[in-house]
C-alpha cells in the first residue's frame, strides 16, 4: 500500500515509480495538466521565491492558467492562500483539477480579466502577474498589495518585457533574465533545447 502524500509525517512518497512531491517549489511540470502555456519547472521555482510564500500570506495569481504558481504557493507554507484570474474556462478547469490532485484544493478561481477582475478581492500580500499583465494592470495591482507585499511579473513578449524594462527604471526592484536549456536526445547524442528566454521583474512594496 502506498502511504499518504504529504501527511504531517511524511513528505514524500517511498514506493518505486511514486512522484516525490517536496514543498519546496518547484515541482516537476509532468505533475500538473496543461496545454503547454506553464510557467516551467526552473522558472517556476525562481518565481515562487521572489513571491516569499508565509504562513497565512494570500497570492493573486494574474492569469493563472493550470494554476501552477499558486499551487507552489499554497503547498509552500502552511495556510497559505490564493486567488487565481483567468479569462478561459478550459484553464479554470485544469487549474481546479491541479489544485485538488495537488493536495491545494480551497484555490479560489476568479473567472474575469485584470484589472477589472481585481476589483474588490481581498488585500493580497503577494501577486504574481503572469499574463494579460500592462500598466493598468500592474497599477492596479501595486495599489492593492499590502506593506511589504511582494509583486513579481514575468514576460516573454518583446512587448511586456519592454513594458518591465520602463517599471524597472520607474520603480527599481530587480530585472532579470531567466534562460533555461534542458538536455534532450538528438538522435542517439542528447542535445541542450533552449526554452523561449523571461524576463522578470520583482519588487516588494
Ligand atoms: N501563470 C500560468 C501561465 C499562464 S499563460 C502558469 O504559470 O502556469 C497566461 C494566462 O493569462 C493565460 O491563461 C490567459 O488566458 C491569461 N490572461 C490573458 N489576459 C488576461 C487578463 N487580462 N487577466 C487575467 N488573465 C489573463
Amino acid at each position: 500500500e502506498v502511504p499518504a502524500f504529504n501527511t504531517l509525517a511524511v513528505d514524500c512518497v517511498a514506493a518505486p515509480d511514486a512522484a516525490l512531491l517536496p514543498r519546496v517549489p518547484g515541482l516537476e511540470d509532468t505533475l500538473f495538466t496543461h496545454d503547454g502555456t506553464m510557467t516551467k519547472q526552473e522558472v517556476r521555482a525562481a518565481t515562487l521565491a521572489k513571491l516569499m510564500p508565509m504562513r497565512g500570506a494570500l497570492l493573486w495569481d494574474i492569469g493563472t492558467g493550470s494554476g501552477s504558481v499558486a499551487i507552489e504557493w499554497m503547498r509552500a507554507a502552511r495556510y497559505a492562500r490564493a486567488i487565481g484570474i483567468e479569462p478561459r474556462a478550459d484553464r479554470r478547469a485544469m487549474a481546479a483539477a491541479n489544485a485538488l490532485a495537488l493536495g491545494t484544493p480551497k484555490f479560489e478561481i476568479v473567472e474575469g480579466e485584470a484589472p477589472a477582475a481585481l476589483d474588490g478581492l481581498p488585500a493580497p500580500d503577494a501577486i504574481f502577474a503572469g499574463g494579460g499583465f500592462d500598466a493598468q494592470v500592474f497599477a492596479a495591482a501595486w495599489a492593492a498589495l499590502k506593506p511589504l507585499g511582494r509583486f513579481v511579473a514575468n514576460a516573454v513578449t518583446l512587448e511586456t518585457e519592454t513594458l518591465l524594462m520602463q517599471l524597472h527604471a520607474e520603480h527599481g526592484g530587480r530585472l532579470v533574465q531567466l534562460s533555461v536549456a534542458r538536455a534532450e536526445p538528438v538522435g542517439p547524442y542528447r542535445g541542450w533545447r533552449p526554452s523561449m528566454p523571461v524576463t522578470q521583474w520583482s519588487l516588494v512594496k
